[in-house]
């Protein structure tokens, strides 16, 4: 009837079989599909039951989120409409969940009056990640079905889980035996429903048993995810939504999710965390390279360098199963490294995320080494050795001896130039750029940096191998910091000069968490190592040896010893974990301060955002127009996944977009005059930003011309 829906008649029994590659996605079309199918297989008297199905992998993804902002999302048959005419169907209705059912492909299910769901199937209402609280009934008919505490995991994490973990809470009603043949299990239960006469069951007569929570559970929830949830509107309305399903009737259930979802569609939050979704898909799409590249096959890594980095990037390849090769100079370094693996598996054991004979397994897949002959197998070698070029040139050169043909051979380098490392191999096509995050085995930011002759072929491997360890990747071009550390730094820089100015270390990192961020970034240079910051600027002093004030109190710090966490003081002191205030940073910034000229005075949280957000705003503009990033999305997921830019303002160039270019110019202008000759050298607005501000454009419409 459809080419995206199959309807069939089998006995009694009518199948609505959803057929839209890749997810079976619930824009307008399948909408209408389902709608009319369903209206067939009711009007039609030799029907006593109707199951619906996929033929795809997924049962279904859910909402189309391209007809999000159109007027096509919302058409009739709108999804909850098409949910409540399920729901009040009068033939019994079985949801054949055969896959993932996620968001809307979920309510959807809920809608059914029977669930018979394949054991590896997973049910997630991921809306919360985008800004959104479920809006076809998923609110109130999960803590309906099961109860109201799950209803609160799975709408306010977005996470969805797997059917097995479901079994026993009244979700899901059949779970078959893997061997069995899904779709045939499927009709004889339902031919086995309709021979016992099976009951409709909507959830239009069920409420939340009171007992069935305690008094205090939504607060002690609300609590429980404050810290994670800090500045999202969404969470909120989702606890809100099931709220209301533990108090109102369905009908007055579901015009409160309405109204709460309403509150959330269109809003900035909503707006931001949609873009960082398309994001995540759109930075796959390099320009130049054809889709037909195949990347390469990675079935064995190797890892050099055992230290902070080098263990926590084996990780993640241990984690997806993939055996690696770790290997340091000395065996006593090796061993060292190998232990802080063991003792990270260990900790996870003990917490209860893995069993003990996963660390084993986990431990298995590692073979320590101290030899360049045992890298012979790898198609992956990843350098994480010192910072220093001098001994990356080595390890390169050692790499190019050792490593077969068509291995990809991978630095970690932060700051090095990537074209110099490829050029000490006799085959530069194979070497890349891949960035990890501390911690390597938990951040989930990959800048992957395509050097000058870095095969297309290796960029694809690398975009592949990045999704098979769940990390976000972004490519990038070969410059000083690559993007996230280069613009971190105008943002370091003005956290730094602030302090001269009169703000107290406190006082800027409230400003700046308050604004979102994960953390402020004194607070943040005393986590990463002060003294790690010191060596950076040491190899380029010469490129910032006309500004005496420049991230000087840092210095400082570094000549006291304070090199931050690690040592107990840096910009602050540490007791233990909590952070105090030290006078004597203040009085060092002070006399500092005196002593260069420069005078203090009260500074507004206003004026601490503007001169470092705005500037790293303004240090993307320049990146962009010089091709380092193909797109402002991706310095947005570089921001939000590698330095805790909150995801609820879509990262610093969507922010930049929303509060309008010519607002940042104008602040960048400001106090380009306010600031005097430290203005003129640092405040020079990008000339993209200002093109685009003049021509009323947004980062997010620009397309350089190079990749054009
Ligand atoms: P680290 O000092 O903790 O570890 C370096 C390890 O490399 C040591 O175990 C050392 O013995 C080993 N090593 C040194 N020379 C070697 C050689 N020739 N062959 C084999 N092993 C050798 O350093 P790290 O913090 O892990 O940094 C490693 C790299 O990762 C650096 O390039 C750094 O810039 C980069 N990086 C670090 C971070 C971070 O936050 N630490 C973040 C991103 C990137």
């Amino acid at each position: 009837m459809s080419d995206i829906l199959e309807y069939a008649l089998h006995g009694h029994i009518a199948v609505l079989t959803l057929n839209q590659a890749p997810v079976n996605s619930l824009g307008v079309a399948m909408r209408t599909a389902i709608d009319e199918a369903f209206s067939q297989a009711l009007a039609d008297e030799r029907v006593a039951a109707i199951v619906i199905s996929s033929k795809q992998a997924l049962f279904c993804g859910g909402a189309d989120i391209s007809e999000f902002g159109s007027p096509k999302a919302f058409a009739s048959p709108s999804l909850p409409d098409l949910c409540n005419k399920i729901e009040a169907s009068t033939k019994p209705v079985v949801a054949a969940i055969n896959g993932m059912a996620l968001g809307g492909g979920c309510e959807l299910a809920l809608a059914c009056d029977y669930r018979v769901a394949h054991s590896k199937a997973r049910l997630g209402l991921p809306e919360v990640h985008l800004g959104l609280i479920p809006g076809a009934g998923g609110t109130q008919r999960l803590p309906r079905l099961a109860n109201p505490q799950l209803a609160l995991e799975m709408i306010v994490s977005g996470k969805p889980k797997p059917v097995t973990a479901l079994r026993g809470c009244g979700l899901i009603d059949f779970i078959p035996e893997q061997e069995q043949a899904f779709d045939d299990t499927v009709q004889a239960y339902t031919e086995q429903l309709v021979s016992d006469g099976a009951v409709l069951k909507s959830c239009a007569e069920i409420r939340v048993e009171p007992n069935s929570f305690s008094a205090g559970m939504f607060d002690d929830f609300r609590a429980s995810i404050a810290r994670k949830t800090r500045g999202f509107f969404a969470p909120e309305q989702c606890i809100k939504a099931v709220e209301a399903a533990c108090s109102l009737t369905l009908e007055a259930g579901l015009a409160k999710e309405a109204e709460l979802f309403k509150a959330c569609m269109d809003t900035p939050q909503a707006r931001a965390q949609q873009h960082l979704f398309f994001a995540e898909r759109s930075a796959t799409k390099i320009p130049g390279i054809k889709a037909s590249v195949e990347p390469r096959s990675i079935k064995s890594v190797a890892v050099i360098g055992s230290g902070t980095m080098g263990g926590g990037i084996a990780m993640n390849f241990i984690n997806s199963g993939i055996p690696t090769t770790l290997l340091d100079l000395s065996a006593e370094a090796l061993e060292r490294g190998i232990n802080v693996i063991r003792r990270n598996y260990e900790i996870s054991a003990q917490k209860g995320r893995m069993s003990t004979d996963d660390v084993e397994c986990c431990m298995a897949l590692l073979t320590p080494s101290t030899s360049y002959d045992d890298l012979g197998q790898a198609d992956l070698v990843i350098e994480a050795v010192f910072e220093n070029m001098d001994v990356k040139k080595k390890v390169f050169s050692a790499l190019d001896a050792n490593c077969k043909p068509g291995c990809i051979l991978a630095t970690n380098t932060s700051t090095l130039n990537v074209n110099e490392i490829a050029a000490a191999t006799g085959r530069p096509e194979d070497v890349i750029g891949l960035h990890f995050f501390s911690p390597a085995n938990v951040m989930r930011l990959l800048e992957i940096v395509r050097a000058e002759k870095t095969a297309d072929e290796v960029v694809v491997s690398a975009l592949k191998m990045a999704k098979s360890i769940g990390k976000v990747p972004a490519v990038v071009g070969v410059c000083f910091g690559f993007v996230g550390n280069r613009m971190l730094e105008p943002y370091g820089r003005e956290a730094s000069r602030l302090l001269l100015e009169g703000a107290s270390p406190t006082q800027i990192d409230k400003a700046i968490t308050e604004f979102g961020m994960a953390m402020g970034p004194l607070a943040m240079s005393d986590l990463a190592g002060i003294d790690v910051g010191y060596l950076v600027r040491e190899s380029r002093r010469e490129e910032i040896a006309h500004e005496p004030s420049y991230q000087i109190v840092q210095d400082k710090l570094y000549e006291l010893g304070r090199y931050g966490q690690k040592t107990g003081r840096g910009n602050y002191i540490y007791d233990g974990r909590k952070q105090i205030e030290d006078p004597e940073v203040i009085d060092l910034a002070r006399d500092t301060a005196a002593a260069l000229g420069i005078a203090q005075r009260e500074i507004s949280a206003q004026e601490i955002i503007e001169r470092t957000i705005y500037m790293l705003i303004n240090e993307g503009a320049y990146i962009l127009e010089e091709g380092i990033s193909y797109r402002a999305s991706d310095c947005d997921l570089i921001w939000v996944n590698g330095y805790g830019f909150p995801a609820w303002r879509g990262g610093p160039m969507h922010f930049a977009d929303e509060i309008g270019l010519q607002n940042i110019l104008a602040a960048i202008e400001k106090h380009r005059s306010q600031l005097g000759e430290y203005g003129e050298k640092w405040f020079t607005p990008a000339p993209l930003l200002k093109q685009l501000a003049a021509e009323g454009k947004t980062f997010g419409e620009y397309i350089n011309p190079k990749y054009a």
